[in-house]
């Protein structure tokens, strides 16, 4: 078995502090969100029944991506499978944020998924933020449903429960955890004036290349060479 990291004191940290960003931001309250990194050996991911205000890096869980920890560890959150299945079977992910967000949670409960109403919904790698179907919170079936979701997209709704969000760094799942509750509100809101209009699939296509070269800095020619602005 390969040696869990117990000293990741940065990326404990760094989960601590989205944490308890998610609930500056209103995307949690209480103890239902849950966060967690991919590490050498596994994951670290925050504890269950621990309230953000009260978590210190110390509480953090590491484990194996088969649940395998250390007997100081606490309890990880009880959604732990749904993060290990993600980077077990999505080896470019870094990191997962889960919430159970207001506007999310509606949709999640009216069995919405997110359809291609605003063009940042391009950011989630898809024109459609999925529906997971529903399981039981914890269980197999859960993970199962929600992978099965994030296999065209990057975030997904999991049905009467919540969101879930991925992302390349853990910035990047905190960024789309709050998109796609920004996209469910607006979803929400369209749905009470008849509707949105929706984007096309290639209108959605053109957004990811424009993301692709979006806030990049062209080389200015009176520069020498090699001396870029913003690099
Ligand atoms: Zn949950």
């Amino acid at each position: 078995m390969t040696p869990i990291d117990h000293d990741n004191q940065h990326g404990r940290q760094q989960l601590v502090d989205t944490l308890r960003t998610l609930v500056t931001k209103g995307l949690t309250s209480g103890t239902s969100g849950n966060v967690s990194m991919r590490t050498a050996a596994g994951m670290i991911i925050t504890p269950t029944g621990i309230a953000p205000d009260q978590l210190l890096p110390e509480h953090i869980v590491a484990m194996t991506l088969d649940g395998q920890m250390g007997d100081d560890q606490l309890t990880p959150s009880s959604e732990w499978r749904m993060h290990a299945d993600v980077y077990h079977h999505r080896p470019g992910l870094e990191a997962v944020v889960h919430c159970h967000s207001p506007y999310a949670t509606i949709l999640a409960c009216a069995h919405k998924s997110i359809p291609a109403l605003h063009y940042m919904i391009a950011a989630s790698g898809s024109s459609e933020i999925p529906l997971a179907t529903y399981a039981t919170f914890g269980s197999q079936e859960l993970s199962d449903a929600n992978l099965e979701a994030l296999s065209s997209s990057l975030a997904c709704l999991l049905a009467n429960h919540g969101q879930l969000a991925t992302g390349f760094s853990l910035e990047g799942a905190l960024k789309l955890a709050e998109l796609v509750e920004e996209l469910a509100h607006a979803y929400w809101g369209t749905l009470a004036i008849g509707g949105p209009e929706l984007l096309a699939r290639e209108q959605i296509d053109d957004v990811m290349v424009a993301f692709a070269e979006y806030g990049q800095q062209k080389k200015r020619p009176d520069l020498a060479s090699g001396n870029r602005l913003n690099q």
